[in-house]
């Protein structure tokens, strides 16, 4: 079978995300209307959150749940040397941390710039919130935002014949991890993606 779907990124599909409710644990949606532009990030988008289960309503921006990365490139205070630290991710962000010069020894409190951490994690874009749909293969999690989503991974994932001309780097096929893309694990993917479709018809609200 061939994949001849379109290489879309993985933003056209956060329209409707899943994601755990950050009140009560239970399934969530965030619905976005995206904007023009969506990759590398999209811009301009409106996302609300809502949970049916205990009536949580947010727009976005107003809560990011998930974590932040903190940085520092500045002038050293007393010498002026570059001064560069990175915070490994956090949901703690502290206003000032105490940084030493490794030129002037001497040591000051700096401001921290903090960022919104999105990568390598389950979550959702925009407020970085659990997802709900997962499945795990071995170690490695799989996820996918909604139910659309998941057939068009299951479509690729089951494909023995995968054009590779339609790739951009954006593209959410270009970036699956080699796990997703082996054969050897194809049969247990597109059975645990099976189950887990079955599990987006009890979701609603
Ligand atoms: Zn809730
Ligand atoms: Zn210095």
């Amino acid at each position: 079978m061939r994949f001849t779907q379109p290489a879309y990124p993985t933003v056209y599909f956060s329209t409707l995300i899943w994601v755990r409710c950050p009140n009560c644990d239970k399934a969530a949606r965030i619905e976005t209307k995206l904007g023009k532009y969506i990759i590398p990030e999209p811009q301009q988008h409106q996302s609300t959150l809502t949970c049916a289960h205990c009536g949580l309503r947010n727009k976005h921006n107003e809560n990011w749940h998930g974590q932040y990365r903190g940085h520092l490139n500045i002038a050293c205070g007393f010498c002026g040397s570059p001064l560069i630290h990175t915070r490994k991710p956090t949901k703690n962000r502290v206003a000032q941390i105490a940084v030493r010069c490794e030129v002037c020894k001497k040591e000051k409190e700096y401001a921290l710039h903090w960022y919104k951490y999105k990568q390598n994690s389950a979550i959702d874009p925009y407020f970085g919130l659990d997802l709900w749909l997962r499945i795990s293969i071995k170690e490695n999690v799989l996820w996918v935002y909604n139910v659309e989503h998941l057939k068009y991974l299951r479509d690729y994932v089951s494909s023995s014949l995968r054009d590779d001309n339609s790739r951009h780097k954006y593209a959410m096929i270009a970036n699956l991890p080699k796990w997703v893309k082996s054969a050897k694990n194809r049969d247990l993917i597109v059975k645990k993606l099976g189950l887990l479709e079955m599990e987006c018809k009890n979701l609603n609200g």
